[in-house]
């Protein structure tokens, strides 16, 4: 993957900030994610040379190549869950461990894994499985 977890859990917020037809700021940001405002400004300026989000009219906006980064890490997680519980491991412990490697699994590997899974469209928690 090209994101890590922590990017990804910034790139939630401020999608869910414009989902609701507003730019994100760094205040709301910090608030929602109980993190100072200097650490969110700076992961906001990493961000923003990764192309991930971008400023604008004040407020903080994610690319669409955020919202292919979100799609692709999510699917990471889920189908590697899926993968943890068909083996018989239980959800919320499939989850945990999923996340301790999804992020540094190739896309390619991903896609295979779904595959062989016969591309599940939910996660064991119910959750949608991105198609890509
Ligand atoms: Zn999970």
């Amino acid at each position: 993957m090209n994101i890590s977890n922590r990017e990804l859990r910034y790139l939630v917020v401020i999608k869910e900030f414009n989902d609701k037809g507003s730019g994100a700021t760094i205040f709301g940001i910090a608030k929602s994610l109980g993190v100072s405002t200097s650490s969110a400004y700076e992961e906001i300026n990493h961000l923003m040379r990764k192309g991930l989000v971008v400023k604008r009219d004040y407020g903080i906006y994610i690319t669409e190549k955020g919202i292919k980064e979100i799609n692709e890490l999510i699917k990471a997680h889920r189908v590697v869950e899926t993968l943890l519980v068909r083996a018989g491991i239980d959800p919320d412990k499939a989850c945990e461990l999923a996340r301790m490697f999804d992020e540094s699994l190739p896309k390619e590997v991903v896609e295979k894994l779904y595959e062989y899974l016969g591309k599940p469209e939910k996660c064991p928690h119910g959750h949608e499985i991105p198609v890509s």
